[in-house]
């Protein structure tokens, strides 16, 4: 198998996840990690700020605290299964709100946690001061957003999920190559001094860029590239909500990351099963 040291998958979503279907659990995922060459499943649903939640009505099981409430059913899954899991969770912050949705004291009972530093079309009423339709604006925003969860400081440690992918823009590939090579290299060096984990996420497939011969975006690989050059570790993640985005992700990540050349020592710590002590 092409790249075999990558055999967990850190960004999984389950029902605690408002965009995931409802009956996605953590044992969803395991009758497809044989063949998906998985051994280490870590979840990391959505952290939602309390006053979006309580603004909506969303329901209470959504709340930081309950996502800690999924211990004992990765204990069970993973009992039954054989299949690791590490909890973790995606990350939203605002600079608007001033505040990341989960704050450090509250990551402790975490794994690790995920940044979602190019969530800024899911909020648009967050950004109700930009033009969200120039891309301009929105490269702009998601370099800021990017070097914002690079000063984050957390007890646990810390990956950035889809980095620089700007989610649901038209514009992906103008946003994504408008990118210059010194700034990836200055937000890549940070990352790597903070010893941030950068994603290899669904996005190297799943975009609006075109696709080279392996179904992968090379504007997007130059991305990870430069992430690679300054010395950043590595993570990956499907990003499903379900099986069957789960199904079929991960050779075509691992041969993002053959083309990459990453080996062993390219990769995160917590996504060798490692955590600290
Ligand atoms: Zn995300
Ligand atoms: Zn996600």
């Amino acid at each position: 198998m092409t790249a075999d040291f990558l055999f967990s998958d850190l960004h999984v979503h389950t029902n605690k996840s408002l965009c995931a279907p409802r009956d996605t659990v953590p044992a969803s995922y395991v009758p497809y990690c044989k063949d998906e060459g998985i051994r280490i499943i870590g979840i990391s649903d959505h952290v939602y700020p309390e006053d979006m939640l309580a603004q909506y009505g969303y329901p209470e099981d959504k709340r930081v605290g309950r996502l800690l409430d999924l211990r004992p059913a990765l204990k069970e899954a993973e009992e039954q299964s054989g299949i690791r899991y590490l909890l973790g969770c995606e990350i939203d912050y605002f600079d608007c709100v001033g505040y990341p949705y989960i704050r450090p004291e509250e990551s402790v009972g975490f794994d690790y946690v995920l940044f979602a530093s190019s969530h800024i079309l899911n909020y648009p009423h967050m950004y109700t001061a930009y033009d969200l339709n120039s891309p301009d604006v929105l490269r702009k925003l998601t370099i800021e957003r990017f070097v914002a969860a690079c000063k984050l400081d957390y007890p646990v440690p810390m990956g950035i999920c889809h980095p620089l992918y700007p989610i649901c823009s038209p514009y992906q590939a103008e946003i994504i190559d408008g990118i210059s090579d010194t700034t990836l290299k200055e937000l890549f060096s940070m990352a790597a001094e903070k010893q941030i984990s950068i994603e290899i996420h669904a996005c190297l497939y799943r975009n609006d860029t075109p696709h080279n011969e392996y179904g992968l975006s090379d504007h997007y690989l130059r991305i990870l590239a430069a992430a690679r050059d300054c010395g950043c570790k590595f993570h990956m993640g499907s990003d499903a909500h379900a099986a069957g985005a789960f199904v079929g992700s991960h050779g075509k990540l691992r041969k993002a990351a053959e083309l990459l050349g990453l080996t062993e020592a390219h990769i995160w710590d917590v996504a060798k099963g490692i955590l600290p002590s």
